[in-house]
């Protein structure tokens, strides 16, 4: 297990945490005060100050597809050692950062997040268990963990032992791309959805998303998520040898 996960694995074995996790407990266990106000630049922050715990969370998520997700992301910052004292210096000194360095801050926060609202001991076995043909219990997964859809996608993609990536499209554009990085061998387009038919499983024969020296058979399956103008596309590779 990735070290960032050990750490929410520890909190969810030391407080014996059930799924679906209630983070507005765990906050009220911490003493750690979520405020909903009108943020500009961010989801939320984290803020300590006077030894009060605060997450600022933003209203524009409240109630959505994010929120759990963003809750679980700045408890990563209180709870990960030696990351305390680098959300302050992201406050003040975001200019001074080297990205890199604060895209990796935040990709251990991830990793400790995803585990935390997921846990491994639990839904690893449960979603073992669905092949992509059966897509359809993965949206009654999430709501059984009471996570959004995109988050049960990417620990699908995890987990999965075929060669599995999760494509997110926003307005018809592609906004980014989760993979398990060392089993592909090919880019993937970045292009439209030429089938984009949802909710159903198809063998990709136009080959959609690789390039043309691909050996191999590519499954899709397209989730919509009409409220956020949202498509999240999970394709499947299996390659000849
Ligand atoms: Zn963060």
């Amino acid at each position: 297990m990735d070290i960032n996960a050990i750490y929410a694995n520890d909190l969810i074995e030391k407080l014996e945490l059930k799924p679906p996790i209630d983070l507005y407990e765990l906050c009220k266990i911490f003493n750690i005060e979520i405020v909903k106000a009108d943020l500009k630049n961010a989801y939320a922050y984290f803020r300590i100050r006077k030894g009060r715990k605060v997450i600022f969370l933003s209203n524009s998520i409240v109630g959505t597809e994010k929120e759990k997700f963003t809750i679980a992301h700045e408890l990563g910052h209180y709870f990960l050692p030696n990351h305390l004292e680098k959300i302050d210096d992201m406050y003040t000194r975001t200019d001074y950062m080297y990205k890199n360095e604060r895209k990796k801050i935040e990709t251990e926060v991830d990793k400790f997040a995803a585990e935390l609202i997921m846990p491994s001991k639990y839904i690893n076995s449960q979603l073992e268990r669905i092949s992509l043909r059966n897509f359809r219990q993965l949206r009654e997964l999430a709501q059984k963990y009471q996570v959004s859809l995109t988050s049960l996608l990417c620990k699908y993609v995890d987990v999965n032992s075929e060669t599995m990536a999760l494509l997110c499209y926003e307005n018809n554009k592609q906004k980014w791309q989760y993979k398990v990085f060392d089993d592909f061998k090919f880019e993937i387009y970045t292009g439209e959805i030429l089938n984009d038919e949802p909710e159903k499983y198809i063998k990709d024969t136009l080959n959609n998303w690789l390039d043309e020296s691909f050996q191999g058979t590519v499954y899709q399956v397209v989730f919509e998520l009409k409220k956020y103008n949202m498509k999240l596309v999970l394709i499947q590779v299996k390659y000849y040898y």
